[in-house]
């Protein structure tokens, strides 16, 4: 029998506000332990929260930039659980009337376009983070996480492979980077996967019982966290097991995944509305305004580089997805005033190469945009050849300099003097009557010897289109 995967899931984003969702202390990820904290955040008893108006233009911001309706009356309700990181022992959270319900964004991929339902994006509170000691086993707690602004976006069980998943994650990332609602650093754990996955026989219809994996903090973990949940189950139910509805754990190290516990229900929790915070009451002025001020998103941005620039569909989705390397890369375009796909080709070949290289994310591109222009200009210019424009760029991306400093420095420019290469021509084939001779028998094959020589001759540096032209002539005359 052939099964099919079905996932779902739940993303957490920590939101980009100057200071947590309940008090004044400040969202800055690190800092000496428990040193961003106040009674509130640490939940002190007879403590009052006062809800971050922010936090609800953000999540506002969010619903809206996925196509969500937005509720125009919402509340806060106490999840009740006991942790170490929650010393209030309830997290507050939105139950039954979250901010957002019912949107939904497109992916795109080998299998066309699809669309991915957003049951709800609610707001909530972070919690503080345990430290494991392995070496005396002792456990150290820092709330300076604790109140940090969350939305959580649950998503439908709309996805059915690992690459459905990853690419709705992409979506949801680049959305909120370009919305400004979450810096989405992965690596300070601003934005976290839960995988929700079941498989069912393929062609039927119902839902398999699923598990639930929390907490992965890049997509290569999603991605391999769900490939290994899948074979897990399928293996489970091919021999005659049931799949148990649970949390599990997935290890990125080890590449294992573990049970945690059985899976809580809703009505664990005993939810009920925090009485010490108003409903959020939201206008249509208010939901109007924030959708006017909306910024153009990644796809919107794609279709601009395909109708306008006439970007291939595919460099324009690659170079979208990501803010910081959309923004360099429209820079560059307008800073060239050349062919954008030329730009695209830089961009997405040598630039997005040293960065993967390297682990630098599209924010910390180690020169401006002005210098790869530049690069350009010169290699159209004749200065420098294609291959000599790729030792600059290396170059440039370790150093930061001006690409025509690192030319002069590296002398690398071409010769591109007619005269001068003239007379190198000459005196090569001066050296090589046997191969002008061919040449003039009939042989033309010969010219791309005498080509070689030249180029030899100069150690690279002549203009290839000029060497060739040149010769021809002499040779013809
Ligand atoms: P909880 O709040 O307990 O985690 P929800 O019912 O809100 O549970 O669902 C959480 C996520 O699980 C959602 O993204 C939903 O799409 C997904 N989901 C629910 N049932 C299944 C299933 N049988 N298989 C895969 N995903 C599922
Ligand atoms: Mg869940
Ligand atoms: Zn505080």
């Amino acid at each position: 029998m052939k099964y099919e995967t079905v996932i779902g899931l739940e993303i957490h984003a920590e939101l980009a506000t100057e200071t947590k969702i309940f008090c004044g202390c400040t969202t800055r990820f690190g800092g000496e332990e428990n040193t961003h904290c106040c009674p509130v955040c640490l939940g002190m008893p007879g403590v009052l929260p006062v809800l971050n108006r922010k936090v609800v233009e953000y999540a506002v911001k969010a619903g809206l930039a996925t196509n969500c309706k937005i509720n125009r009356f919402s509340k806060l309700d106490r999840k009740n659980y006991f942790y170490p990181d929650l010393p209030k022992a309830y997290q507050i959270s939105q139950y039954d009337l979250p901010l957002c319900k019912e949107g939904y964004l497109e992916i795109k991929g080998d299998f066309g376009s699809k669309r991915i339902g957003i049951t709800r994006i609610h707001i909530e509170e972070d919690a503080g983070k345990l430290l494991h000691d392995a070496e005396d086993g002792s456990t150290l707690v820092d709330y300076n996480r604790g109140g940090v602004p969350l939305i959580e976006i649950v998503s439908e069980p709309d996805m059915r492979s690992a690459e459905e998943a990853r690419l709705y994650a992409e979506k949801i990332k680049s959305i909120l980077e370009y919305t400004g609602v979450s810096d989405c650093r992965m690596q300070e754990g601003s934005l976290r996967f839960d995988v929700n996955l079941s498989v069912r026989p393929e062609g039927s219809s119902g839902l398999g019982t699923r598990t639930e994996i929390k907490n992965l903090n890049s997509f290569r973990a999603l991605v391999n966290a769900i490939e290994n949940e899948s074979a897990r189950q399928v293996k489970v139910l091919e021999s005659g097991g049931e799949v148990v509805q649970e949390t599990r754990k997935w290890d990125d190290v080890t590449g294992k995944n573990t049970s945690l516990r059985s899976k809580e229900e809703a009505h664990d929790y005993r939810y009920f509305p925090d009485p010490d915070l108003v409903p959020v009451v939201l206008d249509e002025e208010y939901i109007d305004r924030i959708k006017r001020e909306l910024p153009e998103l990644p796809d919107v941005r794609s279709r601009r580089y395909v109708e306008e620039w006439g970007l291939p569909e595919y460099d324009a989705g690659v170079i979208t997805a990501s803010l910081p390397l959309a923004s360099f890369f429209e820079e560059c375009v307008k800073e060239y005033g050349g062919d954008p796909k030329a730009v695209s080709n830089w961009v997405m070949g040598e630039l997005m190469r040293m960065l993967n290289e390297k682990g630098i994310e599209a924010d910390g591109i180690p020169f401006p945009a002005t210098h790869l222009a530049g690069l350009l200009r010169l290699v159209d210019d004749g200065t420098i050849s294609g291959s000599a424009a790729k030792r600059v760029f290396t170059e440039m991306f370790e150093t930061g300099e001006q690409p025509k400093v690192l030319v002069e420095r590296l002398g690398l420019s071409q010769i591109s003097d007619e005269k001068v290469l003239t007379e190198v021509i000459k005196r090569v084939m001066d050296k090589n009557p046997k191969s002008v001779e061919d040449y003039r028998s009939g042989a033309t094959k010969a010219m791309g010897f005498l080509v070689g020589q030249t180029m030899k001759e100069t150690r690279g540096k002549a203009n290839p289109a000029l060497v060739n032209k040149i010769l021809k002539q002499l040779l013809d005359e």
